[in-house]
């Protein structure tokens, strides 16, 4: 069977791929499985020079990978590119990382001499979802290469194209077919094979929470290590101390980046009464310059990724207006014509109960607040806990937040930067585990002690 994959801005239909079957997604891990020792037995340094050079090829097709995202994606041409540039740092840094992976030594008197080794956790799956498909796969990817292990990467369906463009260089560059494959297919069939498959030892998940309760369920009655990254709920707080010019600036950008589509977007946008007018006056300024429409011809903003995501938007906008939960200031409704536009969308005056969901779209909602603790109490309220950020010139201010504010990455006076230096990765409802950061690759390894009498 086979599946279509279409432009998101016009309709166009890109390619058509197939739905791997579970007998397919068991064909494929035996191939992994049985390509595992060899690559675990690939020298470190030989790891590191494939990465690096899937990275240089990664660059110098830029061009090309970033139109194939943008036309299945519906992203700017300009955030397509920043995205494959940043997918070729990724790999450049777990290349940097191959020869990092460190076991221990440790003379125990009256025991023995104890060696702990770093062995690979086997078969990996890397489950990614539509909305950053390139830089998602590199995280997993190269993490799970760099320890060396095979891996089994399932981009959406809905934009399956790039990362399969970029699992090409990565061969080309002489990882071993079998040791990278790309699983094509939708969640429901091709997604839950991959999961429920035996020989695959490592789940690392990015999608919605609803989806990732159920591929946390899949692994622990299978009893395999599962890493989940799901949705947000931030806040972005401007604090009465804030530049409230550069804070709009960065709202806007942060919140309309990718047309909203950002599990750590700026969603809750909690302001000091006493600047309210004055940020919303500056963001609705800015967001009207946003030109909406197809990412491959210059516009500022792009089309939502599919239908269900605009009907999703489109529905949350309406029931805040429906119950004079806040008021819409510029945008609350979609383009009509081809294509799945919304208009980038400035709602003030939330109520906070009425965005305690995560809305995945180009939406804007300014909550005021009279004191910090208030702001933090707001902020904290959801269930969600990824990536908030505090806005303020006070030292102090921002030591406050960053330690009170319920997420797994605080940033002061900026705003979704995800370095792969940096873990990441959420509290409640927002998953488990971390992504990135070199204490985290180790989750790809299993600590194997030796003792030596
Ligand atoms: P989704 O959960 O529907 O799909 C994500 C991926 O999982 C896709 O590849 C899909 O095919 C697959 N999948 C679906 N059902 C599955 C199943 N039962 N078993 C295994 N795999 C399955 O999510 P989406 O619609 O693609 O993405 C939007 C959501 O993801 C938003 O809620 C967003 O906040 C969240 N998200 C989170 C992060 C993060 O890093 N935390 C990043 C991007 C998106």
């Amino acid at each position: 069977m086979m599946f279509d994959v279409r432009n998101p801005a016009t309709g166009e239909h890109i390619s058509s791929l197939p739905v791997f079957s579970a007998s397919d997604v068991s064909a494929a891990a035996n191939l992994a499985a049985e390509s595992a020792k060899s690559w675990e037995n690939t020298a470190a340094s030989v790891r590191a020079v494939k990465l690096v050079n899937a990275a240089s090829l990664i660059r110098s097709r830029q061009d090309a990978l970033a139109s194939l995202l943008t036309r299945e994606q519906g992203k700017p041409l300009a955030e397509s590119k920043s995205e494959i540039m940043g997918a070729a740092h990724v790999f450049e840094y777990y290349a940097s990382v191959c020869g990092s992976i460190r076991g221990d030594a440790q003379n125990l008197p009256n025991y023995g001499y104890l060696n702990v080794v770093r062995k690979p956790v086997g078969v990996c799956a890397a489950i990614i979802p539509w909305n950053m498909p390139a830089i998602i796969f590199a995280w997993k990817a190269g993490a799970a290469l760099a320890c060396g292990n095979p891996v089994l990467a399932k981009p959406s369906a809905t934009a399956p194209l790039t990362v399969q463009a970029l699992g090409n260089a990565l061969h080309e560059a002489g990882i071993p077919t079998d040791v990278l494959q790309i699983i094509t297919g939708d969640g429901g069939e091709t997604g839950r094979a991959l999961v429920d498959e035996p020989l695959v030892r490592h789940v690392s998940f990015t999608g919605s929470t609803a989806t990732g309760r159920e591929v946390g369920a899949s692994a622990g009655r299978n009893l395999k290590r599962v890493h989940l990254e799901l949705g947000g709920n931030d806040a972005f707080v401007v604090t009465k101390s804030a530049d409230v010019k550069r804070a709009a600036a960065a709202a806007v950008r942060h919140r309309f980046y990718n047309c909203g589509q950002v599990c750590t977007s700026a969603k809750r946008i909690l302001v000091h009464e006493s600047l309210e007018a004055e940020f919303v006056s500056a963001a609705k300024e800015r967001i009207e310059q946003l030109t909406v429409g197809d990412g491959m011809l210059g516009n500022k903003m792009g089309p939502l990724n599919n239908e269900n995501q605009l009907r999703a938007v489109s529905d949350a906008v309406s029931k805040i207006l429906n119950k004079e939960e806040g008021t819409l200031v510029t945008g609350g409704e979609r383009v009509e014509g081809t294509g799945y536009f919304y208009r980038p969308t400035l709602l003030c005056n939330v109520v906070p109960e009425a965005v305690s969901e995560e809305i995945f779209g180009p939406v804007m909602s300014v909550i005021p607040f009279s004191t910090d603790d208030e702001a933090i109490e707001i902020a904290n309220s959801t269930e969600y806990g990824l990536g908030s950020s505090v806005w303020t010139d006070r030292l102090a201010v921002a030591h406050k937040y960053a330690d009170e504010l319920k997420a797994g990455v605080v940033w002061v006076n900026k705003h979704l930067i995800l370095p792969p230096e940096m873990p990441f990765g959420g509290v409640g409802n927002s998953g488990f585990g971390r992504e990135n950061g070199m204490d985290f690759v180790y989750e790809y390894t299993e600590a194997k002690s030796i003792l030596f009498g």
